[in-house]
């Protein structure tokens, strides 16, 4: 959506406990997407967002989206806190806390749980751009 004809990814593979597996799942998830939204072809959707971009010194860095942890859900693993560049992550009582003030809400640690317990709260409104 923001303009490229190709893709890398390299943390999730390396990080992920699907390793190249996770492929099938963008694949899949993208076709999900795709279908849900109406669009059949990739060319439909490049570029959309063009527009959207905003230059660094207008990105608000006030308000952002924070990882927090479902407790019920967490096996304590400990996988997570290899993830965090940002060391916002530790295990208590062998479940992963997260701490707000270091967690810069890039979005690695949700994305990458193997039993989804890890999802991003909403502490202010952020604007991230209308994917529709
Ligand atoms: S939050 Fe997920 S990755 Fe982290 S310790 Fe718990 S189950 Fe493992
Ligand atoms: S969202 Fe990113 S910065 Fe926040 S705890 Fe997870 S990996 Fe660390």
């Amino acid at each position: 959506m923001v303009g490229a004809s190709t893709v890398q990814t390299t943390t999730a593979i390396m990080y992920g406990t699907k390793q190249f597996g996770i492929i099938q799942d963008f694949i899949k998830g993208l076709e999900d997407y795709m279908e849900s939204k109406g669009y059949s072809t990739i060319s439909q959707m490049r570029g959309l967002t063009l527009s959207q971009i905003k230059a660094w010194d207008t990105v608000d860095r006030d308000s952002r989206y924070l990882s927090q942890v479902d407790p019920e859900k967490c096996t304590g693993c400990q996988l997570c806190t290899n993830w965090c560049f940002f060391d916002a992550i530790s295990m208590v009582e062998k479940k992963a806390v997260i701490d707000p003030h270091k967690c810069d809400g890039c979005g690695l640690c949700p994305s990458l749980c193997p039993k989804d317990a890890i999802t991003m709260d909403e502490p202010g409104q952020k604007y991230l751009g209308n994917f529709r």
